[in-house]
């Protein structure tokens, strides 16, 4: 999380991280093995932070144990794939003695908890082995006692038991009541049984009870110790566990990229970001069984390709390219190798994103001014090395307010020396394509689709020049709105498309002969329409697109039968 959020951007630190990730993948089965190591380190930084703040228990030192342990292990396995990993291995420091201190003093299948003791191993501190001795030779003490009393008194049912009321006592039934040596005093009188306790048993009692809480207590105290003895060793844990962690993220970036065929990038700072055949590495696990993900290619740089002014018709593609970009550049720069067939990329220094439409009303912004603030931070915090996703501009407000404010970004970036950062500017604003004439630096760009009937076949690929259609009422079409909507929005863009937009003339409002204006408005002058016949609902409701011949024979003929029976 923490790389994600903070790329790198030296070159030589990115390099090396590809380099360790190069070595790992070069290594095949022993990234294997180096997997299984890592597998049996757990979350060192969080133990650290338990045993830290005093909420550990001893499993957590045990876990800490084992994860220490395979270091070493680590280290090896590491050395063997290259002696590149040298300098990464050497960063671990030294911390045989935290875990010696707990291979000797917590017990092997030490529980989860501090009060019930069990925690300390035998052999680690003398007096605790020494009660423990008195505590059980006590089972063994309470079972020849019961024998030998059974035997001295003639009551074969007697028993000694332990309550926490009364401690240990001697049980008798009342069938035996009669056989009671003198010498037992009574504690409690049940409805069957009477219950005694003997001095012998007394003294007994003292020593095992006594030994029970003094163990309880030692190894608490015990315990802490060792925690406390730790603690001292906070830095050393915490080096290795980021030394770990960073193994951790490397490794899974190798795996990660063999398995999805990821390449290593040609990183470098001489502005160029260009990549063959890139996907969008969420995108292209989430698509639906069978659809393939379209691969793009994609080529930037400070002089005759700074702004790729890309346009193209609703679900197209255009933010996943994006996206795919930025998550390109990231992903490289977090050390990851990418999901390209080949990239070269120059080292962004920050990576600006203008995307979606979300407000923050609790802070008294609109969506709007949302938008607006986020454009404003990238304006004033750009660098010629930085990289600018913008998904549409200016889209919260008027069409020719937020035309013009688009417009006037994307000259600023291309003006500002300062400021010229390479940019990805995805919009529906295909007045903004005029710009490619006017600016070198400026390249149009769109998403190809194919038209067929009243349909759009969108091919995902980004291909050069711009485009002035948006397909929006087809897609407006595919996700559902009411026919009578669809048919009144392309009357309506007819209209807009054979005139200036002018307050004056309310154009809009013309509609195709012959068309009801609205489907539950009865004229006043007409009669009302006919009422539809059974088979004319019938045809109506057929989904020409989704029958098979034969059931286009079957439908056929039972339209046949509903005439024949009106
Ligand atoms: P809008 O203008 O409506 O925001 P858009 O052009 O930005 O649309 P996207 O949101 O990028 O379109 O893409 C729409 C959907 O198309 C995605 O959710 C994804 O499922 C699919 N898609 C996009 N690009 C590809 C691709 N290269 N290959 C396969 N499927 C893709």
């Amino acid at each position: 999380k923490k790389w994600i959020a903070n790329p790198l951007i030296r070159l030589e630190d990115i390099n090396q991280r590809h380099t360790y990730v190069e070595s790992v993948i070069n290594s095949s089965d022993k990234g294997m093995h180096i997997q299984s190591v890592l597998n049996e380190i757990g979350d060192l930084e969080r133990i650290l932070s338990r045993i830290s703040t005093g909420r550990c228990t001893p499993r957590d030192l045990l876990f800490l144990k084992q994860g220490l342990s395979a270091i070493l292990p680590l280290s090896e396995a590491l050395l063997n794939i290259s002696e590149i990993w040298q300098a990464q291995v050497e960063k671990f420091l030294a911390v045989d003695q935290v875990i010696t201190l707990i291979s000797d003093a917590i017990a092997d299948d030490a529980p989860n908890t501090i009060t019930d003791g069990n925690i300390i191993k035998v052999g680690y501190h003398q007096e605790l082995d020494e009660l423990k001795e008195i505590a059980s030779e006590g089972k063994g003490f309470i079972a020849k006692l019961q024998q030998e009393e059974r035997e001295k008194t003639g009551i074969t049912s007697l028993k000694v038991n332990y309550n926490k009321v009364f401690g240990y006592y001697l049980d008798v039934t009342n069938t035996h009541k009669d056989k009671v040596p003198e010498h037992y005093i009574r504690k409690q009188t049940l409805v069957n049984s009477e219950r005694y306790i003997t001095a012998e048993l007394k003294a007994f009692e003292e020593k095992v009870l006594g030994a029970e809480d003094k163990i309880k207590s030692i190894e608490y105290e015990l315990f802490q110790q060792v925690r406390e003895h730790i603690t001292k060793e906070t830095k050393a844990i915490q080096q290795n566990a980021k030394c770990i962690a960073e193994i951790d993220c490397l490794v899974s970036f190798a795996t990660v990229s063999s398995k999805m065929n990821y390449t290593r990038p040609v990183m470098s700072e001489n502005g160029i970001l260009s990549y063959k055949r890139g996907r969008h590495p969420v995108v292209e696990e989430m698509l639906d069984p069978g659809v393939q993900f379209i691969t793009n290619d994609c080529y930037m740089d400070l002089t005759g390709d700074q702004v790729m002014m890309i346009t193209g018709p609703n679900m197209a593609g255009k933010s996943t390219f994006l996206r795919q970009t930025g998550l390109i550049v990231l992903m490289a720069q977090i050390g990851c190798y990418v999901p390209a067939d080949e990239a070269e990329i120059s080292v962004c220094d920050r990576i600006f994103t203008r995307v979606g439409a979300s407000d923050n009303l609790a802070s008294g912004e609109s969506t709007f001014l949302v938008e607006m603030n986020e454009a404003a931070n990238i304006l004033n915090n750009a660098t010629q090395k930085s990289l600018i996703l913008f998904d549409e501009l200016g889209r919260g407000t008027s069409t020719f307010d937020g035309l013009s404010i688009a417009w006037s970004v994307v000259e600023y970036l291309v003006k500002q020396p300062s400021r010229s950062a390479k940019t990805l500017f995805a919009t529906h604003y295909h007045e903004l394509t005029e710009l490619e004439s006017l600016f070198p630096k400026i390249k149009n760009y769109n998403v190809a689709v194919e038209e067929y009937e009243d349909h759009i076949i969108f091919l995902r690929k980004i291909i050069r020049g711009g485009t002035d259609n948006s397909y929006g009422i087809q897609v407006a079409k595919m996700a559902g709105l009411p026919d009578s909507v669809i048919e009144r929005a392309k009357e309506i863009l007819d209209n807009l498309e054979e005139n200036e937009l002018s307050p004056n003339n309310p154009r809009l409002k013309k509609q195709k002969r012959g068309k009801v204006q609205d489907e539950n408005q009865i004229s006043l002058f007409s009669a009302p329409a006919p009422k539809p016949s059974a088979v004319e609902e019938k045809l109506k409701e057929l989904s020409i697109d989704h029958l098979t011949p034969l059931d286009a024979l079957n439908e056929l003929s039972k339209l046949k039968t509903l005439i024949s029976e009106n």
